[in-house]
């Protein structure tokens, strides 16, 4: 089922966390990254509002989305 997630890793993305993910933490530093770039991190039911709350008070733009969603542009 996760197969084609290869690419990130199929467990979530928060250090030492083990869990099975159920959702994609798509995000972007504007300061270095293109408005076409988007960085993907995998989180799990738990770390889902920690991973949005760590990039929203670091002011980027962060649009969560269930794992089997992907988004070409994070605005
Ligand atoms: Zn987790």
């Amino acid at each position: 089922m996760l197969g084609e997630l290869d690419a990130v890793g199929d467990v979530c993305s928060r250090a030492g966390c083990t869990a099975e993910p159920a959702w994609r933490v798509n995000w972007r530093n504007p300061r270095i990254h293109g408005i076409d770039r988007v960085k993907v991190w995998l989180a799990c039911d738990e770390h889902r509002d920690w991973f949005d709350a760590y990039l929203t008070n670091r002011a980027f733009p962060v649009v969560v989305t269930p794992l089997d969603v992907t988004v070409e542009r994070v605005p």
